[in-house]
């Protein structure tokens, strides 16, 4: 039931300034923060990233987005960690998104603006969907030396 999950704060949440919040928003959960670092991710990296949409309109947009600016990446870990995270950063349109959830507090675009302007959608997060997803992306942005075990408060009260 412990998992670990990949989440990337996209260039748009490091332009913004949002990365303290956002990261904050998992630490508070009583998520743990195994493995953070900035990177500047190049057009492999990104085109293995998101290799299942590559038959998408949308996949040439979104290479460039994520590659456009500096990343921060993080792997955190937690009860049912993948969907908890889910959870908190809500629906991948921004203006779909519950209020309460990051993206639903934090941005606003929708599908039909970013489509009509041909722009990649600005969702601030990416975040695994599954934990076969969560294995495989923390293995391309990672190596196991990045990710560490380590025990906080949390384990007390929680686990
Ligand atoms: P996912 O792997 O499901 O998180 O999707 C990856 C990213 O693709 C999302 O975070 C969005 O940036 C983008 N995306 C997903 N669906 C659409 C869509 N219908 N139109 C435009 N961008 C999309």
């Amino acid at each position: 039931m412990i998992e670990k999950t990949l989440i990337v704060l996209k260039p748009d949440a490091v332009e913004r300034q949002l990365c303290g919040e956002i990261i904050q928003r998992f630490e508070r959960v009583g998520l743990k923060i195994v493995g953070l670092k900035m990177m500047w991710i190049n057009k492999k990296h990104a085109e293995k990233h998101y290799a299942a949409h590559s038959s998408k309109s949308f996949f040439n947009g979104l290479v460039d987005f994520i590659t456009s600016g500096p990343v921060i990446a993080m792997v955190v870990e937690g009860i049912h960690a993948v969907s908890l995270v889910r959870k908190l950063v809500g629906d991948t349109e921004p203006f779909s998104s519950a209020p309460g959830t990051i993206r639903g507090d934090y941005s606003h675009h929708s599908y039909e603006y970013t489509d009509n302007k041909h722009i990649a959608i600005k969702n601030l997060i990416h975040a695994s969907g599954s934990k076969e997803e969560a294995e495989k992306e923390i293995s391309l942005w990672f190596s196991p030396d990045e990710l560490f075990e380590y025990s906080t408060v949390h384990e007390k009260h929680v686990f």
